[in-house]
């Protein structure tokens, strides 16, 4: 992820201040210089860098810190609020009829993109659609349509046809019904005039709303001319970010924002449609050093829940709240887990847990985690209902039978039974607390 190399390492020098209450000269050089080397690294340009380097020393030293605040967490604050300046708003994308063009270079995530917007929107109440134009590619109506049977938001393309203002114009009138027309357009190897003329022609006939440029995370210091050549030609009003799963740069795509004076709107960080999230500078920061991101996580969750539940309509994730907690309940959580994303992104969004606890494990701790909740899967599969609903019956003899139908160790069957009862436990003990004990554990886990 972008600017990952900052968090980590910025975390470590900061547990160095931890105890003090005044920072020296030194300390603040020392978590300056930190900063520095991350940002440099994941290829945020070197004036940008100056600037915030530069805020955070100053503010550092010269402001007082409000009184009882330790030197750790005054600096925390500073950095914090600093990312979140050099970072800016999002892009303003109000919940209403809209459409929005995508631009960017051929490979950027356009495509991809635009199903993840529409996907994003319809789950936020609105009804999207897609619209391909793009006519060079051979595959792209293919692949663009299934990406938005993929996100189930309607669609439209025609492969048949070769004038990409014809087919926009079409698909406007197709899509009339739609609240968000997401229009997507064709990219190149490189920039060139036929592109940015193509692109002119749509952006001309479509009068959309918004402008989102594409960009992939790992481009680097080029996104910065890029970006250039599409707000002359167009105007960008936002940028999606793509790809930031797989590198841990990005900085590149900073430049660019800074560059056409906007804003981030999206952050991509997966193939799936579901792999978007919509960019807010202070959660991403949070995330970033390890203060947790509670409203992405709460959203995950919820949204996570009502999929799992819409799967099973018999179940119903009250009744844990009324103290009875099974197997059944555990597989639903696992699921919903599953559908979360991956393990260690939803690990980073949880205070207290960010990269710092992460970043302590080894790599294949979090893979025995994932493969052992895998394990759980295929045990569950071969229990009884019985089973699943009272697992106090199963013995040694049950044990031996679900051990023959899953092909699993017995060993995993006990782990499995020995983690739900804790969860059990642990559901119970939360039954148990009022709502100033729940808000004190959260602090807790916070600090
Ligand atoms: P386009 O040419 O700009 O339309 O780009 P596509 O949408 O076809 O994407 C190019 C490739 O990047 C495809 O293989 C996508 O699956 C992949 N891709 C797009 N966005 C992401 C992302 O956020 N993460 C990862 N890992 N892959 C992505």
């Amino acid at each position: 992820m972008v600017l990952d190399n900052l968090g980590s390492s910025l975390r470590g020098t900061l547990n160095d201040l931890r105890g003090k209450s005044r920072i020296s000269e030194e300390d603040v050089e020392g978590v300056v210089k930190e900063i520095q080397r991350s940002l440099i690294q994941a290829d945020v340009d070197i004036a940008l860098v100056q600037d915030l380097s530069d805020s955070i020393e100053g503010r550092a030293l010269d402001e007082e810190p409000p009184a009882g605040t330790s030197a750790r967490d005054w600096v925390l604050r500073i950095v914090y609020e600093e990312l979140v300046e050099l970072l800016g708003e999002s892009t303003d994308l109000p919940l209403e009829n809209q459409t929005i063009l995508l631009a960017g270079l051929y490979g950027s995530g356009k495509t991809t993109t635009a199903a993840k917007m529409a996907w994003w929107f319809s789950k936020k109440g609105l009804r999207p659609a897609v619209i391909q134009t793009d006519t060079d590619r051979p595959g792209a109506y293919d692949q663009a349509k299934q990406m938005a049977d993929n996100a189930e938001v309607d669609f439209y393309g025609d492969p048949d046809e070769n004038d990409p203002v014809k087919i926009a114009m079409e698909g406007l009138e197709e899509t009339a019904d739609a609240d968000v027309r997401i229009v997507d357009t064709a990219g190149r190897d490189g920039l060139n005039e036929d592109l940015i003329d193509q692109i002119e022609r749509i952006e001309t006939a479509v009068d959309p709303d918004r402008n989102l440029l594409v960009l992939d995370a790992a481009m680097g210091q080029s996104a910065k001319d890029q970006a250039q050549e599409f707000e002359r030609a167009i105007g960008i009003d936002g940028v999606a970010i793509t790809k930031l799963d797989g590198t841990a740069k990005g900085g590149g795509a900073l430049a660019a924002v800074n560059e056409t004076d906007s804003t981030i709107a999206f952050l991509g960080t997966g193939e799936t449609v579901k792999d978007i999230e919509r960019f807010e500078s202070s959660s991403f920061v949070s995330r970033l050093l390890g203060m947790g991101d509670i409203d992405q996580l709460a959203e995950r969750v919820e949204r996570a829940m009502e999929e799992a539940q819409e799967e099973d309509e018999d179940w119903d994730p009250e009744d844990m709240l009324e103290g009875k907690f099974t197997l059944r309940d555990m597989k639903k959580q696992m699921d919903a887990m599953n559908r979360m994303g991956p393990l260690d992104q939803v690990m980073d969004m949880i205070p207290g847990m960010g990269g710092g606890m992460m970043d302590q494990l080894p790599d294949d701790a979090m893979d025995m985690t994932e493969e052992r909740m895998r394990d759980f899967e295929v045990v569950m599969d071969s229990m009884t209902e019985e089973e699943l609903e009272n697992p106090r019956i199963i013995g040694a003899s049950r044990t031996k039978r679900i051990a023959r139908g899953s092909g699993k160790p017995e060993e995993r069957i006990r782990e499995l039974l020995q983690q739900h009862k804790m969860m059990d436990q642990t559901l119970q003990q939360f039954q148990g607390m009022g709502d100033a004990d729940m808000e004190r554990m959260m602090q807790q886990m916070q600090q």
